[in-house]
């Protein structure tokens, strides 16, 4: 074929809404030389039998902000591109069946008012007055969204595609990608009409992209993690009540969500559309009896109403409208899903210059940000949120088949599940198990998945209520809060301990691995024997990541970093390495355990079980050392904020250092225990407090960067141009007043009634009694002594700016005593 392109700077494999939204975004970005390959006709995956609802709606912050920009979008591609598209923005109600769903609606109507989205809480009442036809039994209230609607799939994509090609770029239909090779750090991408070398390519395949992924993996890519799960959708015949209805009033009926009851019901035409998630849902192609077809263009999967039964029966009760007329039409179609039902987007795991966009259970609703997202990555490296909720290195290895799919099955049978804060769902478990995991669960640990590892998040003790029932509350207090104070009460008084399997921990070493390492973070590196934090900032200077770096020898360095940080900090450091030189990466997460173990008995109960360590060796050291007559790292380092040792060893010998430890008498504390304390210390966490969304200087990151240091390093300079005009806005600690449920993530902060930030991360501080919020505000609502607000669930309570200090031993004195 003469026009056939033989290079491109991007190829982009798949023509459903968010390949064709990608491309839509790079040719608007000036990106013109890209190609996109659709196998059939565009919108031949899922996006041709897509409902098309467009939801505002989400507990993400990235992903809310996808849909806030899709949204606003679509109201003005059809005129700007010329291809009429037929976007109805009826509004939406989302109906509570309980006081704990009212407050996860106020919380993101919170969410959505700072991102300038005017979502409005409804009584009963108010419901009626919105949709009529809705009937209010077993209702607490409701949120409307003026702006949710729906759209028409088809029409959508092809507006984007028509607004691509006019901007320059190419799409090529009926032109699958049959493969890849890489050839001198290019792709070249095989097609029935020749090969395509490229700089950088996007697995935008949809649900066969498990498929494409396959490719990737001589090259270091890992098994996609999603699984095809069949959803079910129908519409009735015409109902001339609704018809008559939409005649007087000009315009369509506001959606509704059931969403305790787990289905949608919203207006088609002049009929109804009922679409469930449900609870026995069926994923398909998961077994080698039953593989996934080499082509399922524009197809569907037999009719399965039996499964919908319960669903039709409630919502002809909450609308009887439902039941005037006769089933129409049923849509069975194919969508994916990654663990967690979000998408998959961003930089492929293990592959340079390699892209996914796919897995999408809304992508009508997020294929316009997507594209947005994914143009940013492509042609800046970064993007303008933070996308961690959807970066696909946010699964791991230990995302095999057999979890992806138990998640799978757990998502979408609870799509519009409340994600309560004590509760550890139950599917996919146990992937990664410390090697005291029985003693763990022996001492009564109720354990929590971290990047998969099973970490305790208390000890229960006989008689407490562990049932899932106790924990479906926002409430701080539960069967495990008088637990966690008595295992805080411990570590503060006494001694504790708590197993932390799978921090993240990568070997760097080699001559000029120092230089090097100044040149990626913002600050300066610890002398031999000693450690310190270091933040990665990006171009922007805003925070990447922090790690722990402890420094063996003037070239050999150990990184430690969080559980989840595992691919994307690895691949952080392996992107910057040089090509040439002798500088090693090595990821040594699974070959080493870590215990903390701290309180003010720590030294005493160490100092017999390491009798050669030097236990006198000051707070931010490290030293090699035999506990219990086995190798171990003894870091002099606590996020409790208690004198207190990490512990790191081989896993294998851990059992032994663990069992002397507990004969010693140190109380097994968790994960909850831990995160009260470093609260009260404003210790950060990584993607809560430590996000893209802020710079080190918003994050209040001063006293870890070294702005004057003559190394260059990403975003250094953007950080001095800030320090010069001084940050806009700032990181604080602040004491909330008189509420029953901590600050969550993202409740909105307010100065004299305005918004001026957000929480970061909320919890109770047990050793100073109070209820900690961490934040970022506007540099005037920062300084100490402030009393702002806060809304929690709904609710407003005071909320006042602490000193720039901890609030659990202010001069660090504890952490650092030297007495032995
Ligand atoms: C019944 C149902 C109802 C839904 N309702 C909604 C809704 O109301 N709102 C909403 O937001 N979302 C909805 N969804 C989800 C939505 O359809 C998807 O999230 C969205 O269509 C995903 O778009 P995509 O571009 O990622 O994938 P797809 O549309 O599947 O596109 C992927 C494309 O890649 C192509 N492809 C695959 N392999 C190759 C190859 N080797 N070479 C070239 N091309 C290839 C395929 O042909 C396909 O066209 C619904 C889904 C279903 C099943």
């Amino acid at each position: 074929m003469a026009d056939f392109p033989t290079t491109a700077r991007v190829v982009i494999i798949g023509g459903g809404v968010v390949g064709v939204s990608t491309l839509y975004h790079l040719a608007r970005a000036g990106w013109t030389d890209c190609v996109l390959l659709e196998k059939n006709e565009l919108t031949a995956g899922s996006t041709w039998h897509a409902a098309g609802n467009c939801p505002n709606f989400s507990n993400s912050w990235a992903v809310m902000n996808m849909q806030r920009y899709g949204l606003e979008m679509y109201r003005s591609l059809g005129g700007e591109v010329g291809y009429p598209i037929n976007y109805h923005v009826t509004g939406a109600l989302r109906l509570a069946h309980s006081r704990e769903r009212m407050q996860e609606f106020e919380h993101v109507a919170s969410m959505a008012r700072a991102q300038g989205l005017g979502m409005e809480m409804c009584t009963p009442a108010e419901l009626k007055e919105h949709n009529p036809f809705i009937e209010l039994h077993d209702l607490a209230g409701g949120l409307w969204d003026p702006l949710d609607g729906d759209i028409d799939p088809a029409q959508l994509t092809q507006a984007l595609a028509k607004g691509a090609r006019e901007a320059g770029g190419q799409i090529h239909r009926f032109t699958p990608a049959t493969g890849i090779d890489c050839d001198g750090g290019e792709w070249i991408v095989h097609t029935d009409k020749g090969a395509i070398r490229c700089e950088k390519v996007v697995n935008a395949a949809g649900y066969y992209a498990q498929r494409v992924g396959e490719w990737f993996r001589p090259h270091g890519g890992r098994r996609v993690p999603a699984v095809v799960m069949s959803h079910q959708y129908f519409l009735t015949e015409e109902i001339p009540e609704l018809a008559a209805w939409t005649a007087e009033k000009g315009h369509k009926m506001p959606m509704v969500r059931d969403v305790d009851s787990s289905y949608y019901l919203r207006q088609d035409k002049n009929g109804l559309n009922l679409g469930p998630y449900e609870r026995n849902c069926k994923a398909h192609w998961v077994t080698p009896e039953d593989p996934m077809p080499e082509d399922f263009s524009f197809q569907l999967y037999p009719d399965d109403l039996d499964r919908l039964e319960w669903y039709i029966e409630d919502a002809m009760a909450r609308m009887p409208l439902l039941g005037q007329s006769g089933v129409g039409r049923v849509i069975n179609g194919p969508i994916p899903y990654a663990p967690d039902g979000l998408p998959m987007l961003g930089p492929m795991p293990g592959v340079p210059n390699a892209f996914e966009a796919h897995s999408f259970t809304f992508g009508i609703a997020q294929g316009g940000g997507a594209g947005k997202v994914m143009a940013e990555w492509i042609t800046q490296g970064e993007t303008e949120w933070d996308m961690w909720d959807v970066d696909p290195r946010r699964y791991t290895a230990h995302a095999d088949h057999d979890f992806t799919l138990a998640k799978a099955l757990e998502t979408y049978g609870h799509e519009y599940a409340m994600h309560f804060p004590h509760y550890a769902w139950p599917a996919g478990r146990d992937k990664k198990l410390s090697p005291l995991h029985d003693r763990l669960r022996d001492a009564g640990g109720q354990m929590g998945a971290y990047n998969g590892w099973e970490r305790a998040n208390y000890f229960a003790k006989p008689g407490d209520d562990t049932a899932e029932a106790a924990t479906q509350t926002w409430d701080r207090d539960g069967p495990w809060a008088a637990r966690v104070r008595e295992e805080v009460v411990a570590v503060r008084d006494d001694v504790g301990v708590l197993d932390l399997p799978g921090f993240s921990r990568f070997a760097l070493a080699g001559p000029g691995a120092a230089e090097w390492l100044r040149g990626r973070i913002a600050g300066a590196l610890p002398k031999v024997g000693r450690m310190t934090l270091g933040y990665f900032p990006d171009s922007r200077g805003r925070i990447l990541t922090e790690m722990s770096i402890l420094r063996h020898a003037e070239d050999d360095f150990t990184l430690i970093t969080a559980a989840p940080a595992q691919w994307h900090d690895y691949e952080l450091l392996r992107d910057a390495l040089p090509q040439e030189g002798e500088i090693s990466l090595t990821d040594r997460t699974d070959a080493v355990s870590t215990l903390i173990l701290c309180g003010p008995k720590s030294r005493a109960l160490l100092a017999p079980l390491a009798p050669e360590a030097d236990l006198a060796l000051p707070w931010l050291s490290h030293q090699e050392a035999s506990v219990e007559g086995k190798p171990a790292l003894l870091a002099r380092v606590c996020f409790a904020g208690e004198l207190g040792w990490e512990i790191h060893a081989a896993p294998e010998d851990m059992p032994a250092i663990y069992d002397a430890i507990i004969a010693g008498g140190a109380t097994p504390f968790g994960m909850f225990a831990l995160n009260s304390m470093r609260l009260e210390k404003g210790y950060r966490t990584w993607k809560g407090d430590l996000s893209q969304e802020y710079t080190l200087l918003e994050a209040g990151l001063d006293r870890f960067m070294r702005l004057d240091k003559s190394e260059a390093f990403p975003g250094k300079d953007a950080l001095i141009a800030e320090r010069e005009t001084g940050p806009q806005r700032r990181f604080v600690t602040l004491v909330v007043e008189g509420n029953p449920q901590d600050a969550p993530p993202m409740a909105t902060l307010r100065l004299n009634g305005d918004a001026v930030g957000e929480v970061t991360s909320g919890g109770y501080g047990y050793r100073v009694d109070a209820s900690i919020a961490l934040g970022v505000v506007r540099a005037e609502a920062a300084v100490p002594g402030t009393e702002l607000t806060v809304e929690i669930y709904g609710q407003s309570y005071r909320a006042m700016v602490q000193p720039d200090a901890p609030l659990w031993d202010r001069e660090n004195a504890r952490i650092r005593a030297q007495e032995v």
